[in-house]
């Protein structure tokens, strides 16, 4: 749901990046503060004075939020947990993990740091409150800082909430795994109290709207409908996963490669090759040394007009620049890198020769065909 978005830097050595969602929510509570909280609460202050605390307040509570994503990333990384980065986005930040946590202890602290961090700023900005109010008289900066320590601790206990994939669903679902050692049904506990705290929040949402509060309730409703929806993806993805594991690339390949010769023009490719065998993807061989591959993709990037003067040399992606895998390679990699890097096929590659190639729809019919035998 997460991908994309504008790279603003790097730091512990985990890149950072705005998702556009980021930028309306900035937008949103940037006028909420300046445009409607100090103007309400400090009603004596100058115009340009609200704008100011109010773009303020915003980038520090967006710091505040990256400091938290930061947090989860780096007992991660401590922990050997590759983190490709964090992206910021409507609801706050989400760390992208390449692989998920080996053994309860590590999960229970890497989910675990960002609540306390949250919690830790909170408490640091409330303190600041209490001091520019009662020891120096800085108003400005009291406002400032009362408005960011409560957010903070509201944010460390929201993502306590025990509902998976929230923090504290994960602190609940490590808890549950350490006692019990068998992550699938602690994620299916944790995830389905993520649902049930999902539905509740929609079922408070729609009351809410029912009792006039239609701005408030459909927030609610919706970021309860966000919930239930995370909460179910990540136990299909878990299990998808077990399914994946412990099978090799090997297993599920298409051993029987069409090579075809570089010197075949797009044309000949694609009524010979492609709309004769419905295959998706050629290697391209010459003197049995493999050049290239051929696939779908390449040809939809030849214009139409260009397929009978363009070659198979031409349209293909050079073995260089090719994405492979080898034939032990786990099954839960291949989808990785598949979903990574968006691809549909990859080859299989041993010793420098193509020996085979998977593709999604590979990976489909094995999930599914276990699928039907589980029932
Ligand atoms: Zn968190």
């Amino acid at each position: 749901m997460i991908s994309g978005g504008i790279p603003i830097g790097r730091y512990f050595g985990i890149q950072v990046k705005l998702h556009w969602s980021w930028f309306i929510i900035f937008v949103v509570i940037t006028w909420a503060l300046a445009a409607i909280y100090f103007p309400t609460v400090y009603p004596d202050w100058a115009v340009g004075g609200h704008v100011l605390v109010g773009v303020a307040t915003s980038l520090l509570f967006f710091l505040s939020v990256l400091a938290h994503e930061l947090a989860h990333s780096v007992v991660a990384k401590r922990n050997n947990i590759p983190i490709d980065a964090i992206t910021l986005f409507l609801f706050g930040g989400v760390s992208q993990m390449t692989s998920e946590p080996k053994r309860p202890e590590i999960e229970l602290r890497m989910s675990i740091a960002g609540p306390l961090t949250s919690l830790i700023l909170g408490l640091g900005f409330l303190v600041i409150w209490y001091v520019t109010v009662y020891v120096v008289d800085i108003e400005p900066v009291a406002a400032l800082a009362f408005w960011l320590g409560w957010i903070n601790v509201i944010l460390a206990g929201f993502n306590l909430i025990p509902g998976f994939p929230l923090d504290g669903g994960r602190v609940l679902r490590s808890l549950l795994w350490w006692r019990s050692r068998d992550l699938r049904k602690s994620t299916r506990i944790a995830s389905a109290i993520g649902r049930g705290i999902g539905f509740a929040f929609i079922f408070g949402g729609v009351f809410l709207i029912f009792g006039g509060f239609w701005f408030q309730g459909l927030w609610i409703a919706f970021i309860g409908w966000f919930l239930e929806n995370a909460a179910s993806a990540s136990y299909r993805q878990l299990a998808l996963r077990e399914t994946l594991q412990g099978h090799s690339a090997d297993e599920i390949m298409t051993k029987e490669c069409l090579a075809i010769s570089p010197r075949l023009t797009v044309s000949q490719v694609v009524e010979d090759f492609i709309l004769r065998t419905g295959r998706r993807c050629f290697p391209v061989v010459d003197d049995s040394r493999v050049l290239g591959l051929v696939t779908m993709h390449n040809v939809k990037e030849v214009p139409r007009d260009e397929w009978p003067n363009r070659t198979a040399r031409d349209a293909m992606t050079p073995l260089d620049q090719l994405r492979s895998v080898k034939p032990s390679e786990d099954l839960s990699n291949v989808m990785d890198v598949m979903t990574s890097e968006d691809i549909n096929q990859l080859p299989v590659v041993d010793k420098g020769e193509i020996i085979g190639m998977v593709s999604r729809d590979n990976l489909l019919s094995f999930i599914n065909t276990r699928k039907e035998l589980e029932k």
